[in-house]
């Protein structure tokens, strides 16, 4: 079942200068509990689509609807995690999570929120740093914390941009790890439907079910990839197949062939 339908969205900025297409006749779905990684390179409009996603931009075209019903605003159905972290600062990480539950889980007592946010700050192996405020925590324990936060507040959607792109190779392979084992590893309810931005073509293999990659300028559908890999994924296992070379390859080339059909070859930064 569709749980996200883009159809021919448009999206433009207008500012002193005059009008700026940044969106253009953009289509796809995302499936029910499916994972789709947008990708593309920077400025291709892939935070405006999320934006979009978010009900905090509105298209000039076409439409983005949810369970068939045009985006209007931000929603109960949604949350999201950014690259920066946006965690409060004033409050402890078990604060953080517990008021963002409170927007979204309605009738729920601040001892059941709570609860849930321990419950969520153990699935992040933080479990001894509820009461820290962010400024005591490295970056990566951050992004952890948001991660709970996102999965605690138990919407249907989870809209990730670049939720990775400041932590460092090493760590962001076992952020990776943890994001797929919280996805995929809780049998009792329906995955979350995911969209995640990232320009990090690996990342986008590793994590997703499809990818859509974005050319540039203004951004719009140039390919739409199926992952061949099966659940739960096992990274060193997947990288030793040629099926994951040959993806990599055809996806690397893509994208070098798209950013340089559509911007005359400049350098890009991915
Ligand atoms: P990406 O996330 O792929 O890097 P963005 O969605 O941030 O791309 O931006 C897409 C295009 O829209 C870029 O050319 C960017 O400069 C432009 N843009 C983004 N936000 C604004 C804004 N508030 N005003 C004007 N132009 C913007």
């Amino acid at each position: 079942m569709v749980k996200i339908d883009i159809r021919n969205l448009c999206a433009e900025y207008t500012d002193k200068k005059g009008t700026f297409l940044a969106l253009k006749d953009v289509s796809f779905d995302v499936k029910n509990g499916e994972f789709v990684s947008v990708i593309g390179s920077s400025g291709c409009g892939k935070s405006t689509l999320l934006g979009v996603l978010q009900g905090l931009k509105f298209p000039s075209a076409g439409e983005a609807a949810i369970d068939g019903k045009p985006i209007t605003g931000p929603g109960a159905d949604r949350s999201v995690v950014f690259q920066n972290y946006s965690l409060f600062p004033w409050m402890s990480a078990r604060s953080n999570i517990s008021f963002a539950v409170k927007q979204v889980r309605k009738g729920l007592t601040r001892a059941q929120r709570n609860e849930i946010a321990q419950r969520y700050l153990s699935k992040v192996g933080l479990s001894d740093f509820g009461q820290k405020y962010p400024s005591q925590l490295s970056g990566g324990m951050q992004q952890r914390v948001a991660i709970a936060r996102a999965l605690a507040m138990d919407t249907d959607i989870l809209l990730m941009d670049e939720p990775f792109g400041a932590i460092d190779a090493k760590n962001r392979s076992g952020m990776q790890e943890l994001l797929l084992s919280l996805w995929e590893g809780d049998d009792t309810r329906e995955k979350k439907t995911v969209v995640f931005v990232t320009h990090d073509i690996d990342e986008a293999i590793f994590l997703s079910d499809r990818i859509v990659m974005l050319s540039n300028s203004p951004g719009s559908v140039y390919k739409i990839m199926e992952i061949p890999f099966g659940r739960p994924r096992n990274h060193p296992q997947i990288i030793k197949t040629d099926a994951y070379h040959k993806l990599r390859d055809e996806l690397f080339s893509l994208f070098y062939h798209n950013v340089g059909e559509n911007i005359g070859g400049n350098e890009v930064v991915i």
